[in-house]
């Protein structure tokens, strides 16, 4: 049983189904769950002091072949490549990046530079409406999904089953984000709930790459562009106005908004994702704290989680939950 349908719940169904496994998936809907405010975006230098994201050649390499293999299966395109252009404020910004160019972690990344910006590439976006809800319509079809309230009073433990309701699994995986802390199947991890926003407008800014300066304005139609994110460290939902207040600032084009969107990431204390089997329940798993990074992160990680559990092959310490145990 795969407990919540965000993008860790949706990969890890994707890879049972690859590898001819039986499952079921309930999700109860939440309005807030992160990935239905995601913007998408896959980028390997992230953050306000650009870091190479960690594990970047594997994590990315991994992200690929997944979705494609998914879109095959689906007929339908999820997973679009575009470069970032990273626009300059002034002399300082050009020598940073020329300081980091230096490096070949970053020179790999980079497609161009001159005095208005940086563009890199080895980047994209999923469609991740389309990706989760195509597989739900799909997984559906095939009566593995189920739209309900997991209600942990119902799940039994037996000897080498877990009984719910009327059936029996010999696995349960929980993919329940932030839900995961009032669940509360595993008390020896903390989760953080980091709230946020993203906006859809219509413009005419034109531009074909992803602007990417404090905030992120991804082209998905003509016109019309998807801009995130807020952080904020509550489970409020502030509302756009930090967003188009930011994007007025940084585009002289007019904007009108469309829709607004949010939700709440799970977050770790060392900002990986959390992977692995309760300490105390065998067979009880948990796939969760992707951050905001959950489209990068959650094929590589399913696919750890899934061969641990079949082939009994090891998890990165980075991101297993071990780490959090004496
Ligand atoms: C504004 C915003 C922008 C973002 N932009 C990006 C981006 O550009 N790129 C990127 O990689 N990441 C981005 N992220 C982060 C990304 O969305 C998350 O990392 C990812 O969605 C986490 O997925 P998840 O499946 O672990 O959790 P969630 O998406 O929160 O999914 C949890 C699921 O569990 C279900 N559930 C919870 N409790 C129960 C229960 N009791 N019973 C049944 N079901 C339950 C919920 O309904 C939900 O479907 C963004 C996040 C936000 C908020």
């Amino acid at each position: 049983m795969i407990v919540g349908q965000g993008l860790s719940g949706t990969c890890f169904a994707w890879r049972s189904y690859f590898g001819n496994k039986t499952f079921k998936i309930i999700d109860k809907e939440n309005s807030f769950s992160a990935s239905k405010a995601s913007v998408g975006i896959y980028n390997p230098i992230t953050g306000r002091k650009y870091n190479v994201t960690w594990n970047v050649d594997k994590l990315f390499y991994e992200l690929k072949c997944f979705y494609k293999k998914v879109e095959k299966k689906l007929n339908q395109k999820l997973l679009y490549e575009k470069n970032i252009f990273r626009p300059f404020k002034g002399n300082n910004e050009v020598n940073d990046w020329n300081i980091r160019l230096a490096s070949k972690k970053y020179l790999k990344f980079c497609e161009k530079i001159n005095d208005d910006g940086v563009l890199t590439n080895t980047s994209g976006y999923l469609d991740v409406n389309k990706f989760l809800l195509s597989s739900k319509k799909y997984f559906d079809n095939l009566r593995r999904y189920k739209s309900e309230n997991f209600d942990v009073t119902k799940l039994k433990i037996k000897k080498n089953y877990f009984s719910y309701k009327n059936e029996e699994f010999k696995y349960v995986i929980m993919c329940t984000g932030i839900s995961e802390k009032k669940i509360n199947l595993f008390k020896d991890i903390k989760l953080n709930g980091v709230s946020g926003n993203s906006i859809i407008v219509k413009s005419k800014i034109g531009n074909d790459s992803i602007i990417n300066k404090g905030i992120n304005i991804l082209p998905i139609k003509k016109n019309v562009y998807h801009i995130g994110s807020t952080y904020y460290h509550n489970m409020k939902d502030e509302g756009p106005d930090e967003l188009v207040s930011k994007t007025k600032n940084l585009i002289k084009e007019d904007i009108s908004l469309i829709d607004s969107k949010f939700g709440i990431r799970s977050t770790s204390k060392d900002r990986r994702p959390i992977i692995g089997e309760h300490n105390k329940i065998k067979k009880l798993f948990i796939m969760n704290a992707m951050g905001s990074k959950g489209v990068s992160q959650a094929p590589y990680c399913s696919k750890k989680l899934f061969n641990y559990i079949n082939e009994d092959k090891n998890i990165d310490k980075e991101i297993n939950i071990d780490r959090y145990r004496s």
